[in-house]
Formats: C-alpha cells, structure tokens, sequence
C-alpha cells in the first residue's frame, strides 16, 4: 500500500504579499483607510482590477498619481508573471505557465468552445495527494497558493477573451478548479477565491456560481464543509474507481476516507445544493476500465445519488515515460455503455491540449 504524504495544511512559507483580491470588500476599505486615503478609493481599485481587469496603476487615472504608487504597492504586488504560453486546438486551447514570486510554477488552460469558454485553474503548486498517474501528483507539494494568486489567473484569462486574444472577442463563462492541486486542501483561500471570482463587479469578477466546478478527490469533511457554505458551485468528485481495494493504491487518500463516506459526504452536497454531483472517472488501460467495475460503479452511485449524479469519464492524458496508459476505444466505449445502462448518465469528456501536454502538471513538470 502506498504511504501517505498528504498534506493538508502546506506551509505558508512562500506565500505572495497581501493583494486588493485577498480582501472581501470592507476589509478593502480597512486597508485603504489604514493607508491614509479615502475608503472610495478601495471601489476606484476594485473597479480597475475586477470590472475593468487591469492591475496597471498607469491605467488608473481617476486616481491621483502620488494615491495610485502607493495605493499599488501596498495593494497590487505583482503575483504572476508569464513563462509562457503553448497553444493547439487551432489556437482553442492555450496553456499559460506562471510564476510566482517566490520562483514557484503553476499552470492554468483557456479553453474555448462553440458556447462557452473555460479556465482550468490551480489552486497548490504542486499536490500533495500522490495520485501515482499524475504529473503534478509526482512532484508532491510546494505550497498553497494565496486567494489573489487564484483570481489573478482567472482576471488575466478573462482579459485575454475580451481582448480576443484567442480569436474573436468573447467572454470567459465557466471555471473548474482542476489544475495543479487539490482544492479543498487550502480551503480557506479556494473558497475566498471563488467568492472572488462570483461576486458581482466591481466587488469581484462577475462569473456565475454555477459556472464554477470544484474538483476533489474525496475530502470527506471539507466537501461537507463546502456544501454548509450554500454555494450555488458544481461539485466534481474524482472517485476513478468504484472499489476501495483498487482506489486505496489510485487516490492514496482513499485510505483515509472510503468511498461509501466520500460518496455519502457527495450526496449530501447534492441535497444541501440542489445541484447534480460531476464523478470524475480517468480510465486507465487494465487497471480500472473492466465492464465489473463498469457495473459496481453504477451501482454505487445509485444507491448513494440516485439521479443526483453524471460521470465524466476521461480517457487518460498519458505522462511521458509512465506505465499509465488511456484504454482502447471499444473499452471506453463499452464501459460507458454499461454505466448508462446501470442507469447513470454517462458521458466521456472532451479532452483538450494532449499534444501541448495539458494533463494537470505537465508543462511545469517540463519546466
Ligand atoms: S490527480 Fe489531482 S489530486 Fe491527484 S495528485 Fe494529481 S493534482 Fe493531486
């Protein structure tokens, strides 16, 4: 059985300085009251940075200039600069590499579709969850990252849509959290982050909670956790296999959390939100694609969600050099056949970027 290297609680050691979007409103106004302005000033910023998607103090005119040098340094540190940026998909999908200011990367993908247009973000640098098919999960953990560092990705993608800088001018609609990390292993900044990000402009950047998808592995307490936070956010459970015997060696923190109690700590996620529950399924070649598992995981999840539930099963982004490998057509096929019949809607996900290396964790694998 693997060992355990979780971490729940990462240091904070490396985290950026104190940023406009790690503040909720009135603690914006504290801020810029402490600094001997106005408290309007904090909304002049807030619309900048939230509504109008700069974090240029040059572009801030309605601010005197000796107010906006000290209004951005002591509320816009840089956070993250560009490595760079791998396009495909006919430039619909775009990876953009990120460093921090400590020298940590971390990754997030634009993707845009016919209808509506998607930012993976990561929410650790690295992960400490040890999935032994994952990129990230290889590298183990190098820290949380900071509310702001989260939003900021998601600000600079939404400027890049205005600006169409992914082809025709558009709009950034949806956010799933399922880049570098495990999300709800730094909690209190994932869920500050999407208040952030739901807020209506100029208090945050105006996205639909029902846009956003939270991803986990299975944090029985803090799914619950998030669920007590009434907020409208999908839920995105990645279970990849049904049994706990094979799911102890896949999730390592299935040891610690079962999948009957991630399951139940699902379905009352469900019930508190009113919202489906996403089960994330990664097939893999001979390990979790045969039709008996096909058919436990049906079962499962209608005796746990009865009809509050979808699996999105993702043919495995292989990581160069490892044994894991994404199954044949027919199987997937089949196996998707067979959950649907089991009588769980059943789909497989687009998967965008292979040849850029977009599995979570790749490009900053590469460096
Ligand atoms: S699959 Fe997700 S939770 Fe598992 S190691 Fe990778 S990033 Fe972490």
């Amino acid at each position: 059985m693997t060992a355990l290297p979780l971490v729940f609680d990462a240091p904070k050691r490396g985290l950026p300085p104190r940023h406009l979007a790690d503040l909720s409103t009135e603690e914006r106004r504290a801020a810029v009251t402490e600094l001997g302005e106005k408290p309007f000033r904090a909304n002049q910023l807030s619309n900048h940075y939230f509504g109008r998607l700069t974090a240029d103090p040059a572009a801030m005119t309605d601010i005197p200039a000796a107010s906006r040098t000290q209004l951005a340094d002591a509320l816009l540190p840089p956070l993250l600069t560009v490595v760079r940026h791998v396009s495909c998909d006919d430039d619909a999908t775009r990876k953009t590499l990120w460093r921090a200011h400590d020298g940590t990367l971390v990754e997030s993908v634009l993707m845009r579709y016919p209808d509506r247009t998607t930012l993976c973000v990561s929410s650790q640098a690295g992960c400490g969850m040890a999935c032994p098919f994952c990129a990230t999960g290889q590298g183990g953990l190098m820290r949380n990252l900071s509310t702001a560092e989260i939003v900021d990705q998601v600000r600079t993608a939404a400027a890049a849509m205005r600006d169409g800088e992914l082809g025709e001018p558009g709009r950034l609609s949806n956010i799933v959290f399922m880049g570098m990390g495990e999300p709800l292993a730094n909690y209190k900044r994932v869920v500050a982050a999407v208040r952030r990000i739901t807020e209506p402009a100029p208090s945050g950047l105006g996205i639909s909670q029902r846009s956003v998808t939270v991803s986990t592995v299975g944090l029985a307490p803090a799914i619950r956790k998030l669920a007590d936070e009434k907020m409208q956010v999908r839920l995105a459970v990645s279970l990849h296999t049904p049994d706990d015997e094979l799911r102890d060696t896949l999730v390592p923190v299935n040891t610690r959390w079962s999948v009957d109690e991630v399951l139940e700590a699902a379905r009352y996620y469900a019930d508190t939100s009113g919202r489906r529950v996403s089960i994330e399924y990664a097939l893999i070649r001979d390990v979790n694609d045969q039709p008996w598992r096909a058919d436990l995981l049906a079962k499962r999840l209608r005796k746990h969600l009865s009809q509050l539930v979808h699996v999105n099963v993702i043919p495995l982004n292989p990581t160069p050099g490892s044994k894991w490998d994404a199954s044949p057509k027919p199987v997937e096929r089949e196996f998707v056949r067979r959950v649907n019949e089991g009588g769980v809607a059943c789909t497989v996900r687009d998967t965008r970027g292979q040849e850029i290396a977009a599995a979570c964790g790749q490009l900053a694998a590469e460096g």
